[in-house]
């Protein structure tokens, strides 16, 4: 018998699996950001919660909106950013492939990397958990670099605390303001 060879993706799904059936449904606690550029932007994200909620992942807590200049490529319109806390039992891939699919339904086009977008939805910290493969790195790689990220997480969690940097929401915000 031919031995089945198991890719990277493959691997991760499996190893999630068994995450699952360990955990035995057991809830986590995760942060999404949310942003948009076009359209209108805040049906938008208000959208984009409603079909979260849909998909039974319980929206805790959500910061307020916030009109944010466009990061990277500066000539494209402002954004509106926001943040919120969920509670599910879906896997870090899971919760990404919801999204994903999420971004899509709300109208999402394939956009050139940090170029205009109807929505924007990003897992920036999954539980404690770091993750690093190709399509999905948690905590979001530049959430600590970007203040409309920091902004509403410290709204509604500034205690939180970041699982590399050890240093939660609120002196992320106040290094990241500095160094500006
Ligand atoms: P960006 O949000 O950086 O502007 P995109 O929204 O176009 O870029 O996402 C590109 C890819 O980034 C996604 O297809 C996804 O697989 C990957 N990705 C990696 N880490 C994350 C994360 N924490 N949250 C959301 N997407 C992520
Ligand atoms: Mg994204």
């Amino acid at each position: 018998m031919t031995p089945t060879r198991y890719d990277k993706a493959h691997l991760q799904t499996l190893r999630e699996g068994i995450f699952k059936r360990i955990s035995g449904g057991q809830l986590y606690t995760a942060y999404i950001g949310i942003g948009s550029n076009l359209g209108d932007r805040k049906k938008n994200c208000e959208c984009a919660i409603e079909l979260l909620q849909q998909q039974g992942v319980s929206v805790r807590q959500r910061s307020s909106l916030r009109e944010t200049q466009p990061w990277g490529n500066k000539n494209q319109p402002l954004f509106l950013n926001m943040a919120i806390e969920v509670e599910t039992d879906c896997t870090p891939r899971e919760l990404l492939a919801i999204l994903k699919e999420i971004e899509t339904r709300v109208g999402r086009k394939k956009t050139s990397p940090w170029g205009p977008r109807i929505i924007d939805l990003d897992i920036l910290i999954y539980n404690a958990m770091v993750i690093k493969s190709r399509e999905l790195t948690i905590p979001h790689p530049f959430m600590h670099e970007r203040d409309f990220v920091l902004q509403p997480l410290d709204e509604i969690a500034p205690e939180l605390v970041h699982p590399v940097l050890k240093k939660n929401m609120r002196e992320l915000l106040k290094s990241c303001a500095e160094e500006r």
